[in-house]
């Protein structure tokens, strides 16, 4: 039987959580937003996210600020003003924009998981999956399938392992599951197997070559 200690220890210290800027149409995607943050909480992981109080990022990044944990919300300074993003709660990091803001909350996380979301969360999904196929990190990245709503894109994948685009490895980047709790478990227990194409590109030498990239500007 599974122990309900309130407070359990992670390997990771940071989660960098992608989802949607709505909330969705079913309350089910806010529960697990809510779900998710008290995960975090509850394993003692703060957040690293986009930024702002609008739909799915202001539930998760409020729940997880109310229950303690830290809280960096990454924001290109094009998207700061209140009313195109809302408040940011705790630590905001202002960026020159949409390419930096990638690459520091990319920086700054020792694990990213998906949550429901529209164009701009699968961006940044697809980046980081491509970033771990290259070799460019190893860190764990989770897809929070919740009712099902990333079943047609999993099925896509699928088809281009299939069709020969991705390798059945770089099909195991992706750890997908239906609740927050299942996720954070199985990204604890991941062990990178991709191949890595590029291994000699780290984070230190990508920020070496591109200094303007990576300077916050506060
Ligand atoms: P979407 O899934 O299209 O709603 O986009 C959400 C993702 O894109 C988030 O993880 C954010 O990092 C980024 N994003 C998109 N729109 C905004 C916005 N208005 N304010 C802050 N971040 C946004």
């Amino acid at each position: 039987m599974e122990r309900q200690d309130e407070t359990q220890q992670s390997k990771f210290g940071r989660i960098c959580v992608f989802c949607g800027s709505s909330q969705g149409k079913k309350t089910s995607y806010q529960d697990a937003a809510i779900q998710l943050a008290q995960e975090l909480v509850s394993r003692n992981i703060d957040l690293v996210y986009g930024g702002g109080s609008i739909g799915l990022m202001g539930l998760i990044s409020q729940a997880v600020h109310n229950g303690g944990r830290h809280v960096i919300g990454v924001i290109p300074k094009t998207l700061m003003p209140r009313e195109l993003t809302g408040v940011t709660v705790g630590e905001v990091k202002a960026v020159a924009g949409m390419h930096q803001r990638k690459a520091e909350m990319a920086r700054h996380s020792d694990a990213f998981i998906a949550l429901p979301g529209g164009y701009g969360t699968l961006e940044e999904l697809l980046e980081v999956i491509t970033w771990a196929q290259l070799g460019i990190h190893d860190k764990p990245v989770g897809l929070l399938n919740v009712d099902g709503y990333y079943n047609s894109l999993l099925s896509f994948i699928d088809k281009a392992v299939e069709e020969g685009f991705i390798s059945p490895n770089a099909r195991h980047i992706i750890i997908s599951a239906p609740t927050a709790k299942d996720l954070v478990k199985k990204l604890e227990e991941y062990v990178p197997c991709h191949e890595r194409v590029a291994s000699k590109l780290n984070w230190e030498t990508e920020r070496l070559a591109f200094p303007q990239a990576y300077n916050t500007l506060r």
